[in-house]
């Protein structure tokens, strides 16, 4: 009933000209194993890269998506980017909101919901990232941050767009750090956020929603975290990097 996911975040790493060898090797494979109705793989490039990306692979296989946006549609906002130039260039998806963009670069929950209308408005999938901190969890404020973040950068979101939304789960405390969630700390958190998902929209709505689990995924521990209920898939880091690790977590699914 919904899409499963796979996600790859490659970050601020490969120069163009490795970021569109890793694409090719990726596009060769699923060229020749489609992947079935219903898996979808995306890969999350930098700015610089999503031209010559789009241009190697096939598009009906592999999406790509960017890692950020502007909040802004245009005009004097040097050095942003905007939905409509990251569609323009033929991406399909963007992910908002990451931890990384929280905690580096100050992106509040405000900004965070302009820049997914702003997406929505541009026709792109926003893969909208949300998790708590390691304290946040220790001192069991866990739920109602993840909460407080979902209703806070949904709240431009109506119930059109919000099926044009995937969410990613990222606990902080696992994202490149090696530490995964439990698969059962996950699902507990996946169950919730579908709750919350129903309570500001529906539940058939929040049944159709893909929710990405992210933090540390690697072949290894990919088909538990993907065994879940509630889990449709999975963002990518470190693990997105090499092909053959980002085809094994594919096969997980
Ligand atoms: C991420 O950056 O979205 C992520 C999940 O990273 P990693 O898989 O490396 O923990």
């Amino acid at each position: 009933m919904r899409n499963k996911i796979v996600a790859g975040n490659w970050k601020m790493n490969t120069l163009v000209n490795e970021g569109v060898e890793l694409a090719k090797s990726l596009n060769d494979y699923f060229v020749s194993n489609k992947p079935p109705a219903g898996i979808k793989l995306v890969i999350g490039v930098p700015f610089t890269h999503i031209d010559a990306c789009v241009r190697e692979i096939d598009y009906t296989v592999i999406s790509v998506a960017a890692q950020n946006c502007s909040q802004f549609d245009r005009g004097a906002y040097t050095g942003e980017v905007s939905p409509e130039m990251i569609k323009s260039l033929g991406a399909q998806y963007v992910i908002i909101g990451h931890s990384e963009r929280r905690q580096l670069f100050g992106e509040t929950d405000e900004v965070i919901s302009q820049k997914v209308a702003l997406a929505h408005k541009n026709a792109l999938f926003p893969i909208l990232c949300c998790g708590e901190t390691l304290k946040e969890r220790q001192s069991g404020d866990h739920f109602e941050i993840v909460r407080q973040q979902l209703t806070d950068s949904l709240k431009l979101t109506d119930q059109f767009n919000i099926i044009r939304t995937v969410i990613a789960y990222e606990p902080v405390w696992a994202i490149g750090t090696g530490k995964t969630a439990s698969p059962e700390q996950a699902q507990e958190m996946h169950m919730f956020i579908r709750k919350v998902l129903s309570e500001l929209y529906s539940q058939p709505i929040a049944d159709k929603i893909s929710i990405l689990y992210g933090g540390s995924v690697k072949p290894e521990n990919a088909s538990e975290i993907f065994a879940q209920d509630d889990i449709d898939g999975g963002l990518i880091g470190g693990a997105s990097l090499k092909s053959e690790d980002f085809i094994n977590i594919y096969k997980a699914i």
